[in-house]
């Protein structure tokens, strides 16, 4: 099989994997050599670096053989699917090619599982360190690192990867055991741990160089300090299939509050199930809607930035499921209007974060200038407030919300319709 179909078949089959935050764009195309460009890429995807900065990544399988048989999976051992394997340097060829044409600026290289978990992990770390030590490339690497394998082989995947993931699956232990029954829910757990160590250690070494006062070597430049080993300077992240079992909303926002309490993760990425050939009759016939992942994105974004605690976010009265029709935040705000006004001439700022349209830039421009003087109306303006949600729900030195914020149509005129696209829209 030439290079090109083998691309064809493992970035085809790495598209289901959101842990690298892949974005969609509408298929276009510059054959026949009218216009420029192109969004058909072969494997080509977007992700985020640390600093926030967007970046293309090569986003492919090592091979999408597989012997465990995840019931969700489009690659499970049982599926009827063409199968393809990369060797270690046509992933290396591949990567290098690419970055010197400028499609990319970074890899992200899964697998499924052959052989053993060992022996697949030692082909993942060997395309990064290859790369890394025998190309110096210095582009981004992010690993998806397979949880059974020996503790030292993820160690030596996080000397080469900015950036390591392993994926937790399923939200709950009952589900993993049902769906992935050879998966190791404990196994998952004690790697990520690690992992956290092992980032904590290197970012605490580094922290410890940076205080650290340079020795002259007797001129008047400072000697040069040896930089201590880098271990994944991205962080972990994990990504959970949601809409495969049962689960609902509230039980995926506890779960993913205990990884990031428990295992400093930097991302949980929600993975709307996607239903696949000759599925398993254990699993739903239809895909979840996936405004569904975009609600469960926007609360755990309210978990990670705006201080809510998952317990908040769901209502019981939804029966512990996310509403789909209005944001978390804005349908929190409904669900406790006895919290509203609130002033922001003088309202702490956790209070002001809890405000539908009042975001963290937002909140951090108005307390800099109620600093010096006492905030009007007209300053909101002046501030880039979206005055069409906040009114509702804030006082100012000459407004206040008055009956609007009792009003029983105040979610439909303050919600926009939702608008439901496609995966790979
Ligand atoms: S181990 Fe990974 S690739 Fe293999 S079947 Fe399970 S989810 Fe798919």
């Amino acid at each position: 099989m030439n290079l090109q179909s083998k691309l064809a078949i493992l970035a085809d089959a790495a598209k289901y994997d959101a842990s690298c935050a892949s974005s969609g764009a509408a298929p276009r195309d510059s054959v026949g050599g009218r216009g420029m460009g192109s969004t058909e890429g072969l494997g080509i995807c977007h992700s985020y670096a640390p600093d926030g900065r967007c970046i293309s990544l090569l986003k492919v399988l090592l091979t999408n053989y597989c012997q465990y048989d995840c019931l969700y999976c489009v690659n499970r051992v049982s599926s009827n699917v063409p199968r393809a394997r990369f060797a270690v340097q046509e992933v290396v060829r591949l990567t290098l090619d690419f970055y010197r044409r400028n499609c990319i600026e970074g890899l992200f290289l899964s697998s499924g599982i052959i052989q053993s978990p060992d022996y697949t992990m030692e082909q993942v770390v060997e395309v990064a360190r290859v790369l890394r030590e025998e190309h110096d490339f210095r582009g981004y690497i992010h690993l998806k690192t397979i949880p059974d394998a020996a503790p030292e082989l993820l160690e030596r995947a996080g000397r080469f990867a900015d950036r390591l993931s392993i994926n937790i699956e399923l939200p709950t232990p009952t589900g993993l055991a049902a769906l992935a029954p050879q998966k190791d829910g404990a196994a998952i757990a004690r790697s990520m741990a690690r992992m956290a160590v092992h980032i904590e250690d290197a970012r605490q070494a580094r922290r410890e160089q940076d205080r650290a006062p340079a020795r002259s070597l007797g001129a008047a430049r400072p000697a040069r300090r040896a930089a201590p080993p880098a271990f994944a300077a991205g962080g972990q992240s994990t990504q959970m299939i949601v809409g495969a079992d049962a689960t609902d909303d509230g039980t995926i926002l506890a779960t993913s509050a205990r990884l990031y309490g428990l295992h400093r993760l930097r991302r949980v990425y929600y993975s709307a199930f996607s239903p696949i050939p000759d599925a398993s009759r254990s699993l739903p016939l239809v895909a979840p809607p996936l405004l569904r992942e975009h609600r469960l994105y926007q609360a755990d974004w309210l978990m990670r930035f705006y201080g809510f605690a998952p317990g908040e976010i769901v209502s019981p009265a939804q029966g512990g499921m996310l509403a789909l029709d209005v944001d978390p935040k804005l349908a929190w705000a409904l669900a406790h209007r006895e919290r509203f006004p609130v002033n922001v001439n003088t309202a702490p700022r956790e209070l002001l974060l809890r405000v539908p349209g009042l975001g963290v830039g937002s909140v951090d421009r108005l307390l800099a200038a109620r600093r010096v003087r006492r905030l009007r109306h007209a300053d909101l303006v002046r501030l880039h407030v979206p005055l069409k949600k906040v009114l509702a729900f804030v006082e100012v030195a000459d407004h206040r919300p008055g009956r609007a914020l009792e009003a029983a149509d105040l979610a439909a005129r303050l919600a926009p319709p939702p608008a439901q696209r496609g995966l790979f829209d």
